[in-house]
């Protein structure tokens, strides 16, 4: 029988991007690892979006969407702020200064960036627990020369480093995304999170965490 060993599936790379979109006059975004370039003529690129996120909903409703490419120069704040916090109760944008709007209307973030892609979506697939859209792209521009943060680059350089503390405080990682949770760093113990706690970033079960 074959096997399935998760790690060779994290020797794919992967970039990181604030992927924006607007409903009903209120804008959100969140932190995805999924944009691709599809095709070249006419220009097409593809996002998987989880349905738990606001932003899918939005996209799915509106068909349009921006990507910010997310750049070396990049401070932990900006995941934080876009990936660890849900738009369904919180107003992401509002607090936030480093934006501009493309000419579809839609945000895009111009601090710790190197462009941004306006798309339209052409094809929904459903994919499960994500929705893959093949859009076409409206609008793209470049905002600086810094490199693209791959994901790796993100876990190297930019998450901040576990503090060593003398406690009995556990590392737990998501199987699924690689997602840390540093009971260090929380208030709260893993293991007393609630059980319908998810993975702020892929939206798993606790379950599908380990001890590191
Ligand atoms: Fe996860």
């Amino acid at each position: 029988m074959s096997t399935v060993n998760k790690t060779a599936m994290f020797t794919l790379s992967y970039g990181l991007f604030v992927l924006s979109a607007q409903f009903d006059g209120k804008d959100n975004a969140c932190i995805i690892n999924t944009a691709q370039m599809v095709t070249d003529s006419p220009m097409r690129i593809t996002v998987a979006v989880n349905k738990q996120n606001y932003t899918h909903d939005m996209i799915v409703k509106t068909g349009k969407f921006n990507i910010s490419v997310i750049s070396q120069k990049a401070q932990f704040d900006l995941f934080s702020h876009f990936g660890f916090s849900s738009g369904r109760d919180t107003d992401k944008l509002a607090s936030f200064s480093d934006i501009q709007r493309s000419e579809n209307g839609l945000v895009y973030v111009t601090k710790g960036t190197n462009a941004f892609i306006s798309a339209e979506v052409e094809t929904t697939l459903d994919c499960g627990t994500h929705t893959l859209f093949i859009a076409k792209v409206s609008e793209a521009e470049k905002i600086s020369d810094d490199e693209s943060a791959t994901y790796d680059y993100y876990f190297k350089h930019i998450k901040p480093a576990p503090e060593k503390k003398q406690t009995d405080a556990k590392v737990w990682v998501c199987k699924i995304c690689g997602y840390v949770y540093d009971e260090s760093k929380e208030a709260v113990p893993f293991e007393d999170l609630p059980d319908d706690w998810t993975c702020p970033w892929c939206k798993h079960p606790k379950s599908d965490f380990e001890l590191k």
